[in-house]
């Protein structure tokens, strides 16, 4: 059986990246009927707070992305950590190293000065610990391969080798009984029967300073797939520096559908063919590692946006309208907007946007007039608006087509263009100068409101 983990760092969102790596873990198990699991590596106590959590676990809830066993918490591990480094100590695969740490820091200096690359140097591998002065501190270190070369056959990049020699033998218990990171992980993957490690290439380094904890405990090598990382415009890897970079600022700040969010990440780096709009379920259908590009993707907010006008356009109306109306806050009329999604949904690509284009249905009278509304109301506007007053209070039939019907006959009497009439009362109506269709303005406003709104302007 397939089991993938996702094991965020939380460091205070759900980072673009992440969230790809996440999916793309998520959607490996659930294509093959496999388990995906969630766990936080929050050893880092400082910066691991538990606000950081949360939003990890609620960027992955509103990804839609489920875990199949509650959320393993790295920190509650250590014990577990410790009893793997004591075991490899015992069985000849790890040593005590005494080395102070002033020491190693000369180690390096004169590393750094003969331009040789920074790495222990093994000095207590083969020394007696009996040699150590009484109650020296000591770590723990790995007794990594010194001959040959260490193979992976990644997933994504291929088949990936390394000169053993080219491995120190790191730290896996500190002096003071904790655990390192880099053993930590390969056992919580270990206990947590992960058969795929699927993560950015940035660990793809650390792949090869995990396997030999493998190899010696041996334990089943898991199936590395290492993906590119994702990369801003300009080139450089996804930062701060290139905007958003949090699942949660394209949900709160630039008004994204989940679904959009969904599809975008998964084409950021996996393709299948050229299609562009993939769901959810036909993802699961077909997402595989081979999909997985070999180089970094670039973040591009046109085609998220793109995208999420899709899902928008596919959306539900009453979902949208609530969208909206959390939005906006206020104690608003959600049937009046889930009336108005059809008429705003054709052109809007964000949430936002549909939280703008329905502001003029809840405008208080007077309205404010933005300069170019304002413009267009002048004398000969607002006589004009005058005229359309009387012909719409006789207007029974409050609909889209009579209304054009009965406008069009007035401006074909006055002998102007439709936009001479129209113009004005989008002016009137919603205080600017652009708005959905005007008839269906009138028609969303209703027959009371649109004629205070016109005969509040009209001279
Ligand atoms: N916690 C690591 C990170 O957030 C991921 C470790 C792993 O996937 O092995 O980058």
């Amino acid at each position: 059986q397939v089991v993938t983990r996702f094991a965020p760092s939380p460091t205070g969102f759900l980072h673009i990246g992440g969230a790809r790596t996440a999916l793309f873990n998520w959607l490996f198990a659930r294509h093959h009927g496999g388990k995906a699991l969630l766990r936080i590596e929050d050893t880092d106590q400082k910066r691991s707070t538990q606000e950081a959590i949360d939003k990890i676990i609620d960027g992955l809830d509103w990804l839609g992305l489920d875990y199949d066993a509650p959320p393993v918490f790295q920190s509650e591990r250590a014990d577990r950590h410790r009893e793997v480094a004591l075991e490899l100590l015992e069985r000849g695969h790890a040593y005590k190293c005494y080395a102070t740490p002033e020491e190693l820091e000369a180690m390096r200096a004169e590393q750094r000065a003969n331009k040789q690359p920074l790495r222990y140097d093994g000095r207590w591998r083969d020394r007696d610990p009996a040699e150590a002065p009484e109650g020296t501190p000591f770590t723990i270190r790995l007794k990594t391969p010194t001959e040959g070369e260490t193979v992976i056959e990644d997933a994504v990049q291929g088949r990936v080798t390394v000169r053993n020699s080219e491995i120190d033998d790191y730290i896996i218990l500190r002096a003071d009984g904790t655990p390192t990171y880099m053993l930590a992980v390969v056992v919580d993957d270990h206990d947590m029967g992960c058969t795929h490690v699927i993560r950015g290439d940035d660990h793809l380094n650390n792949a090869f300073r995990q396997l030999p904890v493998i190899k010696a405990m041996g334990w089943d090598e898991p199936v590395y797939a290492h993906i590119p990382l994702i990369h801003g415009a300009d080139g450089a890897k996804l930062s701060k520096r290139h905007g958003a970079v949090g699942v949660e600022a394209y949900r709160d700040e630039e008004g994204i559908l989940p679904e959009a969010m969904f599809n975008y990440l998964l084409r950021l780096g996996w393709g299948h063919g050229d299609r562009e709009e993939i769901t959810r379920e036909e993802a699961i259908e077909l997402f595989d590692l081979g999909g997985v590009g070999k180089s970094p993707s670039r973040f591009d907010t046109k085609k998220l946006q793109n995208l999420n006008g899709h899902y928008i356009r596919e959306a539900d109306d009453a979902r949208l309208a609530t969208l909206v109306a959390e939005r906006i806050g206020s104690e608003v009329d959600a049937s009046l907007l889930e009336k108005a999604m059809p008429v705003l949904k054709p052109r809007a690509r964000s949430v936002d946007e549909l939280v703008e284009g329905s502001r003029f249905l809840f405008l208080t009278r007077p309205l404010a007039l933005t300069d170019k509304a304002a413009a267009l109301l002048d004398e000969e506007g607002k006589a004009r608006l005058a005229k359309l007053y009387s012909r719409l209070t006789k207007e029974n039939d409050w609909t889209i087509e009579a209304l054009e019907a009965t406008t069009k006959a007035l401006a074909e009497e006055l002998e102007i263009g439709l936009g001479k009439l129209a113009q004005p009362m989008r002016a009137a109506l919603t205080g600017t100068t652009t708005s959905p269709g005007i008839f269906d303005v009138l028609v969303l406003l209703g027959k009371d409101e649109s004629l205070a709104r016109i005969g509040a302007q009209a001279a």
